[in-house]
């Protein structure tokens, strides 16, 4: 009898938790699937990423731990591709490799004083606010503690998650999920208004209605438009006639630009028509340049020389994520993503053989999480349909145990040391009337893997 195929899945976000399922749930071809992810627990952004308030939405990890739990299906966690474990070592273990490790790194401005001290990467803050291992957990003690005027910059649902965390009043995160000292820094926080800068105009905003909607509706902000946020311009007119979203944002912020002053503790202002142009300051961040723009024809900004300045204590820099390359593996600089034909990933024209590519890191940051397992099942499709190649196996495979000796001097997290970090946050939510609370440190959550109580 031949033996299952083995593969490698490199990262356990949605794509790669889609992907596996993908695999184990057909039965045509015999397969052995180890999911491998640089981070103690699993499912990538939807833990880290996918704001804390939003239940509903971070509860999709009910239905991707599932797959965790099938027969054929393995979790290797801690476990880091380029660190522990090269592309050659994979290679000598599977018969094929799928990456999924995401694009999880921000975008810069390319602007002066974006390093600045109080210039702050969205995916940092995210980072944070989520409880990640790599972030360190007084990593903003002193932003939050001392501003209290913030610039964020992109009109995206990062740029509004941030803003929701940043001016959401106590009582509306309790419930969440976040790290206790999230919520002691966030409840002690001295920011006091949040401005959200786009260099283009409402009618050109990624964000989602569902998502803008909110801000408009919370206890202790109110959102107070500061400018440009006309939408009579052929550009805005056109793309409000072919696209629903974007009339629906358009129409909420012209109510909020009819909406009495309410006098609240918090303020949400909106900048339109503004892009930043230089972010200064002797120590740290003292203010924001912004230039005005116009939009053209075509939906594009042109800068107008109309600088104005803006007293900001720190900028968020929230204009999108993307991927990095890994050794080995060829990488599109442009793109920021691994070049490849429907998830085959492709080097000088030509298939790889047996190396495939789903998620954000094969199709660039776009899409909602749904999106990911459309994109994993047609690079499944594609590796199952080259399965049937007689060399796809690999003739010189070791044992499926080998990848296990390998890594013996690893602190590996399997299922049920992640079932152990499960209940131990759960344990520990409950001490607090929540549902779980997440375990920020690395060695926190390798202690809880191994069976040891959290303090
Ligand atoms: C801030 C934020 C909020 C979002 N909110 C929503 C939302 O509300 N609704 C929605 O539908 N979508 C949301 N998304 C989008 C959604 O999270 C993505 O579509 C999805 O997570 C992408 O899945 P992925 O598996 O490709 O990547 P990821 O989820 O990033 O997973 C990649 C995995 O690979 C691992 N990894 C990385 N490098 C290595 C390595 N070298 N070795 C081993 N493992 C590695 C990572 O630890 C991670 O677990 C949000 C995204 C962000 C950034």
């Amino acid at each position: 009898m031949t033996r299952p195929i083995r593969v490698a899945i490199i990262g356990s976000g949605p794509s790669g938790i889609y992907a596996a399922d993908a695999l184990a749930a057909q039965e045509d071809v015999a397969v052995s699937v180890d999911i491998i992810d640089r981070l103690p627990s699993p499912f990538g952004l939807v833990r880290y990423g996918v704001a804390p308030d939003h239940l509903s939405i971070r509860s999709v990890r009910d239905t991707l731990d599932k797959v965790l739990d099938l027969a054929n299906v393995r979790f290797i966690g801690n476990v880091e591709v380029g660190r522990d474990l090269s592309l050659p070592d994979l290679r000598r273990f599977y018969d094929a490799i799928l990456l999924t490790y995401g694009a999880s790194r921000d975008r810069s401005l390319g602007i002066p004083g974006e390093d600045l001290t109080g210039s702050i990467a969205a995916t940092d803050f995210v980072n944070w606010y989520t409880g990640h291992p790599d972030t360190p957990p007084d990593a903003f003690a002193e932003f939050l503690s001392t501003a209290t005027q913030v610039a964020i910059i992109g009109v995206g649902n990062v740029a509004v998650d941030v803003t929701r965390i940043l001016v959401k009043a106590p009582g509306e995160i309790e419930h969440t999920d976040m790290p206790q000292h999230v919520f002691d820094a966030l409840r002690a926080s001295t920011v006091t208004d949040v401005h959200i800068i786009g260099r283009r105009g409402p009618a050109q905003a990624t964000w989602t209605t569902k998502e803008l909607r909110e801000l408009g509706e919370l206890e202790e902000a109110e959102v107070i438009i500061e400018s440009d946020a006309d939408a009579s311009d052929a550009a805005s007119q056109s793309a409000m006639a072919t696209g629903k979203v974007v009339a629906r944002n358009v129409a909420v912020i012209e109510e909020w630009s009819q909406r009495p002053p309410r006098d609240a503790r918090r303020r949400i202002h909106l900048h339109f028509r503004r892009r930043p142009r230089e972010i200064s300051g002797d120590v740290g961040v003292e203010q924001i340049t912004l230039e005005r723009t116009q939009i053209d024809e075509d939906g594009r900004a042109h800068g107008t020389g109309d600088l104005s300045t803006l007293a900001v204590d720190a900028v968020i820099r929230s204009v999108g994520y993307r991927g990095t390359p890994v050794d080995g593996i060829p990488f599109d600089d442009t793109r920021n993503v691994i070049p490849n034909a429907e998830g085959r990933v492709i080097d000088g024209g030509s298939p790889i053989p047996g190396v495939y590519v789903a998620g954000w890191i094969k199709r660039g940051p776009t899409g909602i999480i749904g999106t990911n397992k459309k994109d994993a099942v047609q690079t499944v499709g594609h590796l199952l349909t080259d399965a049937a190649d007689a060399n796809f196996r690999t003739a010189a495979q070791p044992e499926e145990s080998a990848v296990d000796a390998f890594l013996a001097s690893v602190t590996v997290v399997d299922v049920p040391g992640w079932r152990r970090i499960d209940s131990a946050e759960r344990a520990l939510g409950a001490t607090r009337g929540r549902d779980r609370t997440t375990l920020h440190d690395r060695a926190q959550l390798l202690d809880a893997a191994s069976g040891v109580t959290p303090d």
